[in-house]
């Protein structure tokens, strides 16, 4: 019995350690023998980076990655917290520790509007971001696909009791990195046809398709969702907001530029969309972001997790492995800088098609990568923040 019962416990321990070993290979490294990633093939230009989301245990680490990988100097994370304790008071200290090279964008609890004292809390939370050095106010898509009112309807976008907000950031000067919406797929049939299938798949929750998992009725469509939030930027021509995901509607460049044209409080970014906007004719898109050089800047999605797991732009069920980090900004690189052809995008669980290269001019591509950034977000140059050197081992 006694051998046997060793046995046992000899083989659940050496398990353990399989495991143990599989998991610290999967976050940290090898992440490529050939690193860095042929960075020097690209253009070198400083990028800052408008959409990240970082776990603050990751900090250094995120900025050591997206340096040495990225060329990217200051990354603006999305997740940087609410204020008064929930977490915006850490992410000034990592602003202060990584030398201005991770800067938070604050959050708002829209669900707060029915409390009596809504408004009082927005001025507050609003100004103690400002206080507390955050680049913006980051709109999670949960604002128009979440927030459940106590009547059961969703939160409009639009909704009235919203503008003091919204007015009141453009009084502060905070820019309002704004999801609405998601991909037009995500609200199309969760079957086999359909071209996100794969991804629906491991997130089920993503479907906006068909009733609300509450009972509360149907999903707004994808057209209410983006009808909402253009009502949004309309409504506040002195606030600045910053369209996520190529101004939510990669799927219709047209409607974007003409977004940009109307609306000149309005700049985009590119996060986790270069494989949606990659399948439009590159001409199309290059035109684009030349005729608007002044309005879209360099987002990725970069995210790390409090583990260290990485999703890059999206993935399925398991996080990406940091073998994929060079490719990953290699692939953005090689869309805007080149004219290549049919090549393999950014984020291989947004479907199964290659992207075009619109093969941008330099002084295009150094307001996108940086210039417009700076303006946008009040930044310092990138070439003057955090440490210089060679990243520690
Ligand atoms: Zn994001």
């Amino acid at each position: 019995m006694k051998t046997k019962a060793g046995l046992i416990v000899g083989v659940g321990v050496g398990i353990l350690l399989l495991v143990g070993l599989v998991m610290l290979l999967r976050l940290e490294g090898p992440i490529d023998p050939s690193e860095p990633p042929h960075l020097g093939r690209f253009a070198e230009i400083p990028r800052i980076d408008v959409h990240v989301h970082v776990a603050f245990e990751q900090a250094e680490r995120a900025v050591r990655l997206f340096r040495k990988y990225g060329g990217v100097r200051i990354a603006l994370n999305a997740s940087g917290g609410h204020p008064h304790g929930g977490g915006l008071e850490e992410s000034a200290e990592i602003a202060k520790r990584t030398k201005g090279a991770l800067l938070p964008y604050c959050l708002l609890d829209f669900s707060a509007v029915e409390d009596p004292d809504w408004l009082e809390y927005v001025d507050r939370t609003l100004k103690a971001c400002v206080e507390l050095g955050a680049v913006g106010l980051k709109i999670h898509k949960g604002l128009g696909l979440g927030i459940v009112l106590s009547d059961g309807s969703l939160l409009r976008v639009d909704d009235p009791r919203l503008d003091p907000a919204f007015e009141l950031a453009g009084k502060l000067g905070l820019p309002i990195l704004i999801h609405s919406g998601d991909p037009k797929a995500f609200f199309q049939p969760p079957t086999p046809d359909n071209e996100r299938y794969e991804e629906l798949l491991a997130h089920p929750g993503w479907s906006f398709y068909g009733p609300r998992p509450d009972g509360y009725g149907n999903w707004p469509s994808w057209e209410e969702v983006f009808e909402q939030y253009e009502n949004r930027v309309a409504r506040h021509p002195n606030t600045t907001f910053v369209g996520a995901h190529f101004g939510n509607a990669p799927e219709e460049p047209e409607r974007v530029a003409r977004m940009l044209e109307r609306y000149p409080n309005l700049v985009i970014e590119t996060a986790a969309r270069v494989p949606e906007i990659g399948r439009h004719d590159p001409q199309k898109i290059r035109d684009i972001f030349i005729r608007f050089a002044d309005r879209i800047m360099f987002g990725t999605d970069f995210q790390i997790g409090r583990d260290g797991s990485l999703v890059l732009g999206s993935s399925g069920k398991n996080p990406d492995p940091p073998s994929r980090v060079p490719f990953f900004y290699e692939s953005h690189f090689r869309y805007f800088e080149r004219e290549d052809r049919n090549f393999p995008h950014p984020t291989p669980i947004q479907g199964k098609w290659t992207i075009n290269g619109i093969g941008l001019p330099r002084e295009v591509l150094e307001k996108f990568y940086y210039t417009n950034a700076m303006r946008v977000f009040r930044l310092p140059h990138p070439l003057s923040v955090g440490e210089d050197g060679e990243e520690k081992k």
